[in-house]
């Protein structure tokens, strides 16, 4: 599958890794928007939140606790976003689902 975040996961294309888990994979935004920018995605193929059904939605969970640990692992305990973009209008440019988590200093809002 010609997948950008398939092939970082496979390691197919190199990606600077922060975690993983058999089910997920989280890695630093190549272009970041803040001093702490990483991306939280599934090991399996999702294209967007589009794409959740009640049997594969399990992993938004997973992915959401994972955030939590990696956050305190990164030493956000002033707080930090969680940004999934859906779709064309939402900004989504790699159709793998995926969770921005962006912090390390106040960020504003609202983002528009
Ligand atoms: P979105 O616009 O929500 O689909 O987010 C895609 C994100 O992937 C953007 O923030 C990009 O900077 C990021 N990105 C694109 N290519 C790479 C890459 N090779 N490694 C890490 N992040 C990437
Ligand atoms: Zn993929």
């Amino acid at each position: 599958m010609d997948c950008l975040f398939c092939k970082i996961i496979s390691g197919e294309i190199p990606g600077k890794k922060i975690y993983e888990d058999e089910k997920v994979y989280a890695f630093y935004d190549i272009n970041p928007q803040a001093p702490v920018h990483f991306l939280v995605v599934p090991k399996e193929h999702i294209k967007s939140c589009n794409e959740l059904t009640p049997e594969n939605a399990e992993i938004i969970g997973h992915i959401f606790l994972v955030i939590a640990k990696i956050a305190k692992d990164l030493g956000l305990e002033k707080g930090y976003r969680i940004v999934n973009n859906c779709g064309e209008d939402g900004g989504q440019t790699v159709d793998h689902i995926h969770f921005h988590v962006l912090g390390g200093k106040p960020l504003s809002w609202p983002p528009l």
